[in-house]
């Protein structure tokens, strides 16, 4: 029944002279979400919104899916698109529209029609009364409500007329590329695809870095960040994901350091190795999916600790004052929580103390990491240039 949509959004519009920028990235990002529909689409810029006009025959709920992802986007309106074949035709179809929309009626009303052809005879208002009218007439239980319409029923006439009167909420924020990028160090857990869109949410684009293990941890393990990557990357859009092989490095300081504080060393390790791919790849920041005092690696000392490696890039943890129960709550809502939750193996969990330091000493852990200072850089060297690169 829906032959377009039209998308609002809010926040973008007040950005003034950049407002062309945002709103270009913006139907940039809604073309690539319609890339996975099945069917044709036409998406365009008229006077301050944004069209998409859809050959018939497509998949509506997947593209409703698809467009409620796509971050600044406050609402999308499912659009019925009639020719205009004079106003006792488009009253005839507005009445028909009404009646299948809302069938069981019970419901205040408002019409809008605005009138963006000027020659249609008929003028804005006495289209709005003539068809309040004919609504109230074939259904009585219908009331209007000028002030505030449980339904506003929208007519715009342009060379063909658009009737709209539902809007399904989007998914907010701002569009993706206009905040720059960052690097998520993303595991196969909750949190880190979480701390992914929230960033993402800000119209920041991502790169993302995987430590794997093998063979301590599996392919499927792998797979499962793959497959995380993908789901962020429906909001986020194109991900490059950087799996570095962690292994020896995690070897290493396994037989060089306490093994109450390899947790912490390894997590050092990881956020020096994620910068230097950030820098690389041109990203502002890295992102962690960091809540403080979830795990002994994440207590203030701890965060101290792993915070203080990063010399040039801020890290930004998204979820710090968040409890677990609300990053599940968010982690539900973008459709990862089933794929976090398969019990695979992390990199982090194979050779963990019994009582890891929930104080580490930031002076007495680069002591003990001097330890490793004779294999280290070729180490590190090694994970960096035999990284594996995918493009999600
Ligand atoms: P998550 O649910 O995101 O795995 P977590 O609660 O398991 O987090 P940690 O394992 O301490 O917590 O990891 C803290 C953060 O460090 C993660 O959110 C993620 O950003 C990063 N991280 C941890 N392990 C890895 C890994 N193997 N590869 C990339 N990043 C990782
Ligand atoms: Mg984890």
């Amino acid at each position: 029944m829906f032959q377009a949509f039209l998308i609002k959004y809010a926040e973008i519009a007040i950005k003034g002279k950049n407002r062309p920028i945002f709103e270009d990235a913006l139907v940039k990002q809604i073309r690539r979400a319609l890339k996975k529909v099945d069917g044709s689409f036409h998406v365009y810029k008229t006077q301050g919104r944004i069209n998409i006009e859809c050959q018939p025959g497509y998949d509506y709920n997947g593209a409703v899916e698809a467009l409620t992802k796509v971050f600044g986007i406050t609402a999308v309106c499912p659009v019925v698109v009639l020719e205009d074949e004079g106003f006792e035709d488009l009253k005839e179809k507005v009445t028909a529209y009404m009646g299948e929309t809302y069938p069981d009626r019970n419901i205040t009303f408002k019409v809008h029609a605005r009138r963006a052809r000027k020659n249609y005879p008929i003028e804005s208002m006495e289209i709005n009364r003539l068809m309040g009218e004919a609504l109230l007439q074939a259904y009585p239980e219908m009331h209007v409500d000028v002030k505030t319409p449980q339904v506003m029923l929208e007519i715009e006439i342009r060379e063909k007329i658009y009737v709209y009167s539902e809007s399904i909420p989007g998914a907010g924020g701002m569009p993706s590329g206009t905040g720059g990028k960052a690097m998520l160090l993303l595991s196969g857990g909750i949190d880190s695809p979480v701390a992914g869109y929230m960033i993402a949410k800000r119209g920041v684009s991502l790169n993302a870095v995987y430590f794997h293990a093998p063979p301590y941890t599996s392919e499927r393990a792998k797979q499962k960040v793959v497959d995380l990557a993908r789901i962020v990357g429906d909001y986020a859009g194109e991900i490059y994901l950087h799996v570095i092989n962690f292994t020896e490095i995690q070897k290493y300081i396994y037989e060089c350091c306490p093994h109450e504080e390899l947790t912490i060393i390894m997590r050092r390790y990881m956020m020096r190795i994620a910068e230097k791919i950030a820098l690389e790849q041109n990203c502002l920041a890295l992102v962690t999916g960091e809540s403080i005092g979830q795990v002994a690696s994440q207590t203030m000392q701890s965060l101290l600790c792993t915070n203080e490696v990063c010399e040039e890039l801020p890290v930004f943890r998204p979820l710090i004052g968040f409890d677990k129960q609300e990053i599940v709550e968010i982690s539900k809502h973008i459709d990862a929580y089933d794929t976090s939750i398969l019990p695979f193996e992390d990199c982090c969990t194979i050779w963990v103390a019994k009582h890891p330091v929930t104080k580490p000493s930031a002076k007495v852990i680069r002591k003990h990491e001097e330890r490793l200072k004779e294999k280290i850089d070729e180490m590190t060297e090694r994970a960096l240039t035999e990284r594996e690169v995918i493009k999600i």
